[in-house]
């Protein structure tokens, strides 16, 4: 029995292709910077990334953490996200869900729609080639609602 591989490794082997195919450099960095946003939970920023590189002792710049994310969405392997915040942010591309953002605390719970998400991306928008969707529904969480009653 073959073992699978773990997501991770999938991940590095898209990386390295992606970098290959671009004539861009294996830095090491780069993929520890992947291997951190595989960690982190799901909708981090830069800054989040930052730090947990900081306080795992691996020194890259802000602006080595930003250029790495930016490729890592080129290569498909993360999603950019535009919610409220002013800040970008960013997740393992592992399917599109939808996002539901409490408008007091901001607080992002996702949930899973397959049917509506593969909809949007199966739709025929002429020349547009559509690669995911970033479905956001704003309200008020239970916990928002729980600290008003
Ligand atoms: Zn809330
Ligand atoms: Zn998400």
């Amino acid at each position: 029995m073959q073992n699978q591989p773990s997501e991770i490794q999938l991940l590095r082997g898209q990386l390295t292709d992606f970098l290959q195919n671009n004539h861009l450099r294996k830095t090491p960095e780069r993929y520890a910077i992947l291997e951190k946003a595989v960690e982190l939970s799901a909708h981090f920023g830069v800054d989040q990334l930052y730090n947990a590189m900081e306080s795992a002792g691996y020194h890259v710049s802000r602006a080595t953490v930003y250029n790495t994310l930016e490729l890592l969405c080129e290569a498909g392997i993360l999603n950019r996200h535009l919610f409220a915040t002013n800040q970008a942010r960013y997740e393992v591309a592992r399917g599109s869900h939808l996002h539901l953002i409490c408008r007091r605390c901001g607080a992002i719970r996702e949930v899973d729609e397959p049917d509506l998400t593969s909809r949007l991306l199966s739709e025929p928008y002429g020349d547009f080639i559509p690669e995911y969707s970033s479905t956001i529904v704003y309200g008020i969480c239970g916990e928002c609602q729980a600290k008003s009653r």
